[in-house]
């Protein structure tokens, strides 16, 4: 199974391309670490591979199907980049939230044990069993993604994507996460995260793209570390880069 497949991709708001003929995959079991400079079109690109905008030419695939016939969204786990700043206007307790993974997997609306029990499982998971009767919009930045994340699990997503999922959250949360992140991966789910911190990628990610509106690299990360991927894409723009090496 692949779990993304884009073959020549190119997206653009109005006249300029913020992507342009990006080929990639995502496999099975895949963690891939999405980067680029600020504004290189990485939300844009995960918005592509998830079916949220459609290419204007190149295909894309999601779980071995074109992605416009694509309608399994449970298998899917997707944290948005504003998830950690917002917590929405409803009153909804974290169980609640992590319930919902559980509805459109059940496909009827009264649960079943296994259902309470699989939304107790994911809260356990990623360890907000304490939170799971606070309501999500009094939750900090981290402890939100948590429960996010607690609602992909519930619903038995093969895929989850997050987009900047740290900002915001402090670096002893953040190494916990990003912990919880790969053992999720370890246990089978494939992860695409997109994230400012060259570090962390390269530290937790098996496979890298690094993009500028084109696609300057995309494969396993040893190989990433050797190219000259890095300075050519972000090198025009002068950003600084965080690396922890
Ligand atoms: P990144 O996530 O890498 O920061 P984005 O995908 O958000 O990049 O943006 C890529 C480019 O597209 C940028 O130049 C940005 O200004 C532009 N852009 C993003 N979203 C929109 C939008 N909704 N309308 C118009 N332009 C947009
Ligand atoms: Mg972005």
């Amino acid at each position: 199974m692949t779990v993304v497949d884009l073959e020549n991709v190119t997206f653009a708001y109005g006249e300029q391309p913020a992507v342009k003929n990006v080929s990639l995959r995502v496999e099975e079991g895949d963690f891939l670490g999405l980067i680029g400079p600020n504004g290189s079109g990485k939300t844009t690109l995960l918005h592509l591979m998830l079916g949220l905008r459609s290419p204007d030419s190149g295909s894309i695939e999601l779980f071995d199907e074109p992605v416009d016939d694509f309608n399994d969204g449970e298998r899917i786990g997707y944290v948005s980049q504003q998830a950690t700043n917002r917590g929405g206007s409803m009153p909804v307790t974290v169980r609640e939230v992590v319930t919902m993974g559980r509805f459109a997997h059940a496909g009827h609306s009264r649960l079943t044990d296994e259902d309470h029990a699989a939304v107790d499982e994911a809260l356990e998971t990623v360890a907000i069993t304490d939170l799971a009767d606070r309501q999500v919009n009094q939750l900090s930045g981290g402890q939100r993604q948590r429960a996010y994340i607690a609602r992909a699990l519930a619903s038995e997503a093969d895929l989850l994507a997050l987009d900047e999922p740290t900002v915001g959250v402090d670096a002893e949360s953040r190494d916990a996460f990003y912990q919880l992140l790969e053992s999720l991966n370890e246990s089978g789910i494939a992860i695409i995260l997109i994230e400012h911190d060259i570090g962390v990628v390269t530290d937790r990610a098996s496979r890298i793209a690094c993009i500028n509106t084109e696609l300057y690299h995309h494969g396993d990360t040893e190989s990433f570390v050797e190219s000259d991927a890095l300075t050519e894409a972000y090198g025009a723009t002068g950003q600084v880069i965080h690396h922890h090496h």
